[in-house]
């Protein structure tokens, strides 16, 4: 017979939090057509009512931030107050989704140009309708909604598919909505194992995915979507290098450094797995990075590993790394399955799995590197390309090695802080995916946008769209294209 429901099971204890229908594919598609009705009277519906409602949402889910916090410590076994900050982090994205939509996707005039005018032209970005949103498990709440939020304040509805180690928070997410909007379905969450993904992403009334996970279910996915052609976001993790250059305050450094790779058991996309320390400094931050671990510990600052087969991955990575590199701070017994105590490793050669692949727990490698310029192209070296971090006192350089940093966002003297800011948009290029959610590109990712251009009034002489155009009339327009660019600038 099969099996109706599934259970979402603490990491840490392994006791059941919730259980929950594994939902069919028929059940998915009905999501998806109550979807399409709500998507249609919540885009009718306009900018004002939605920023109202969604501010609404906004306290209701202050409101219950505790309660919230709670369920995704006990789905995912991390720190309360590590989940009441994501819980924050969320809150201040709806709030600037739901505040900048109409002024980022409202109607505008635009400039027609010389050519153009006798035209008036306008520009707006309409809603897509129903958005699809597949989430991951490592931040319930922050990496969904990082698409929900501004995918709702942009007119659409939400059928939302979490993790099946997180349904209980992604229920409870919807179910607050309808607080807020109880008239229509236009946040539903349908839950279910990798089948009830796959129904929702294939399903041709789904306008846009967006999608967090692994790299290798985003390929699944976007092949299902290119069956309909259907648009897809995707965040797929990343190897995020964190460079020390020589002027760097150390302390600051070793803090930021050691809490960007270890918080949340490094299940974190944007989480710091590769150190490079410039060799003028390396054995000072050395110095400061292993006195300040021996003070973390798993099962204290942070939690379990979440999904259990992670474990294994961990383990072969720490496995490896200590093989070939020299050991800073634990090593395989770290590994007291569900929970991993922090690992440094220095030395690890650049093509070993523990360089190259996601790992996905708390354990870094550390290189020393001539100067800030090798630093940068042994970062720079990874198929990912999602966050990173520089420290150094130096902004203009630091901006600089940034701006050089092959990846979609890098955070200077902090880590991680390009998440907070809700006017920057999020994402990474190579395998940790495309696409943009957060800020104003994270509107109008889901958006499309309408252009519109208005004759005002016939350009006499120069109707050209006619087959009334004539010899004086092409001559006219080579008159004026000669004038308006036909002058070099050497
Ligand atoms: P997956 O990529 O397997 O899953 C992500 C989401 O996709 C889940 O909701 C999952 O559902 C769903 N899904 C799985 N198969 C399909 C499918 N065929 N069609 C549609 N949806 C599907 O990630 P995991 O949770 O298994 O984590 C594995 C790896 O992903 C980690 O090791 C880590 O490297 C990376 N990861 C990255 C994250 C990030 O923030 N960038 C977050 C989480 C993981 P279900 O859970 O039910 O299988």
């Amino acid at each position: 017979m099969t099996t109706l429901t599934f259970d979402s099971l603490n990491p840490a204890t392994g006791e059941i939090v919730g259980s929950h229908p594994k939902q069919t594919p028929d059940a998915v598609h009905q999501a998806v057509g109550r979807a399409e009705e709500a998507a249609a009277w919540w885009a009718a519906l306009g900018p004002a009512e939605r920023r109202r409602r969604l501010l609404d949402y906004k306290a209701v889910l202050t409101q219950h931030l505790r309660e919230l916090a709670e369920l995704i410590h006990q789905e995912t076994g991390k720190p309360v107050g590590d989940a009441t900050l994501e819980l924050v982090l969320t809150l201040t994205h709806l709030d600037w989704a739901a505040r900048n939509a109409q002024k980022v996707l409202g109607r505008r005039r635009v400039a027609t140009g010389m050519i153009g005018l006798n035209l008036a032209a306008t520009l707006e970005y309409l809603p897509l309708g129903v958005v699809a949103v597949i989430g991951p498990w490592n931040y319930p709440v922050f990496t969904p909604m990082g698409s929900i939020a501004y995918a709702l304040a942009a007119g659409n509805a939400i059928v939302f598919k979490p993790s099946e180690l997180t349904p209980g928070v992604g229920v409870r997410l919807a179910e607050l909505f309808a607080e807020s909007v109880p008239e229509h379905p236009v946040f539903q969450t349908v839950t279910g194992l990798g089948e009830t993904g796959a129904a929702l992403a294939a399903d041709p009334r789904v306008k846009k995915v967006a999608f967090t996970g692994s790299t290798a279910t985003a390929k699944r996915v976007m092949a299902a979507c290119a069956e309909n052609l259907t648009p897809i976001v995707a965040e797929c993790g990343g190897k995020d290098a964190f460079i020390v250059d020589a002027d760097a305050d150390l302390g600051a450094a070793a803090d930021a450094c050691l809490w960007g790779a270890m918080a949340n058991a490094g299940q974190t996309c944007v989480g710091v797995e590769r150190v490079y320390v410039v060799d003028a400094v390396y054995e000072s931050f050395m110095r400061e990075l292993s006195e300040r671990v021996t003070k973390v510990k798993a099962g204290e600052q942070y939690g379990p590993i979440t999904m259990p087969g992670q474990v294994e991955i961990i383990k072969r990575h720490i496995d490896d790394a200590t093989k070939a590199g020299k050991v800073i701070t634990g090593g395989p017994d770290s590994v007291r399955a569900p929970f991993v105590d922090p690992v440094i490793v220095e030395d690890v050669p650049e093509d070993s799995p523990a360089v190259r692949e996601e790992t996905f727990g708390p354990t870094i490698t550390v290189r020393r590197t001539r100067d800030a310029q090798e630093a940068l192209s042994l970062a720079n070296a990874s198929t990912y390309g999602l966050g990173g971090t520089i420290f150094s006192r130096n902004a203009r350089r630091a901006t600089e090695l940034a701006r050089l940093m092959r990846s979609g966002m890098t955070a200077i003297n902090s880590v991680i802080s390009f998440a907070g800011v809700p006017s920057l948009p999020f994402g990474g290029i190579g395998d940790s995916g495309f696409g943009r959610i957060h800020g104003a590109d994270g509107l109008r990712e889901f958006a499309r946008p309408k252009a519109i251009a208005r004759q005002r009034f016939a350009m006499p002489g120069m109707n050209l769209t006619s087959f009334n155009r004539g010899p004086a009339e092409l001559e006219r327009l080579v008159r004026l294209v000669t004038f308006l660019h036909g002058r070099r600038k050497r």
